[in-house]
């Protein structure tokens, strides 16, 4: 059925269809079953397929992974990468919805441009949806995913209740959640960012304008985020049987190449997320 990876065929149309996004499947997969979907901004396929078991188990990455949400950094892993998005109302639709507010309510051309909004804001769902989805393949081929996912709570009330909401950050929560049977949760009240990742001093008079965590314990100078990230990976990994964490090799918790080839993969065709790696530098063993 897939002519090329721009075309697909389609029953009862003679000419096969341009269609977006076909690169994002897999070259071994077998299609069981195509819809063709009708949503306002256009038609889409929702195409259901087998992929090889064989191929899915290649592709895990045998380590847990801790992760930090936060808003200059929608997520840092432990293992130094950060991955970085944003998706806003496009300029088009705030135009678009000034427009219709001089129109007519009911009139013709009102009409016409609530679709047009419509269609604005299917784009947007698409693209955030888009993002979801890659982070959560990312995300699942790792043993055990670790996070802190009350800390957004606190955020909700206060200055950046905006900025969250572009972000979708409770979103990817909760995808997380229904998704992957290994996330480990770790209690909201855990000070993972007040808390040096090698020592374990604590430090009280830490802002969320500190970008870099400084202990005047150790001297251990790092990424703030990525601190907590680890400390968030530390604190789950205490709910995981011990024989898990003692067959982990040495060097475990830095970022490896087969890694680095995933996320530039799943992540790197999205034009809205940019990643980018911070280096762990930790002398000191994790554990
Ligand atoms: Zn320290």
């Amino acid at each position: 059925m897939l002519k090329d990876k721009n075309r697909i065929k389609i029953q009862r149309l003679k000419k096969p269809v341009r269609v977006l996004g076909l690169h994002q499947l897999p070259d071994n997969c077998d299609i069981a079953k195509a819809e063709l979907i009708k949503k306002p901004d256009g038609y889409y396929i929702h195409l259901t397929c087998y992929i090889d078991k064989q191929n899915e188990k290649q592709e895990k990455i045998n380590k847990p992974i801790g992760i930090d949400f936060g808003i200059k950094h929608q997520l840092t892993l432990s293992n130094g990468v950060k991955i970085n998005y944003r998706i806003e109302e496009t300029k088009r639709q705030k135009k678009l919805q000034k427009k219709l507010s001089r129109q007519q309510k009911g009139s013709r051309n009102y009409q016409k441009t609530k679709q047009k909004i419509q269609r604005e804001h299917q784009k947007i769902y698409n693209r955030r949806k888009d993002i979801k989805n890659k982070i959560l393949s990312l995300l699942r081929r790792y043993e055990y995913v670790l996070i802190q996912e009350e800390q957004i709570k606190n955020w909700h009330s206060g200055l950046f209740g905006k900025q969250i909401q572009t972000t979708g950050i409770g979103g990817i929560i909760s995808m997380l959640k229904k998704n992957i049977e290994t996330l480990i949760s770790v209690n909201r009240y855990e000070a993972t960012t007040k808390i040096c990742s090698r020592c374990e001093n604590r430090k009280e008079d830490i802002t969320l304008s500190d970008r870099t965590y400084k202990c005047d314990n150790c001297g251990l100078v790092i990424d703030r985020d990525l601190n907590s990230a680890i400390n968030i990976l530390k604190i789950g990994l205490q709910k995981v049987e011990e024989t898990t964490i003692k067959n982990l090799p040495l060097d475990w918790w830095d970022v490896k190449p087969v890694e680095r080839e995933a996320t530039a993969r799943v992540l790197g065709s999205n034009p809205y997320v940019r990643v980018s790696y911070t280096s762990v530098k930790q002398e000191a063993r994790l554990f």
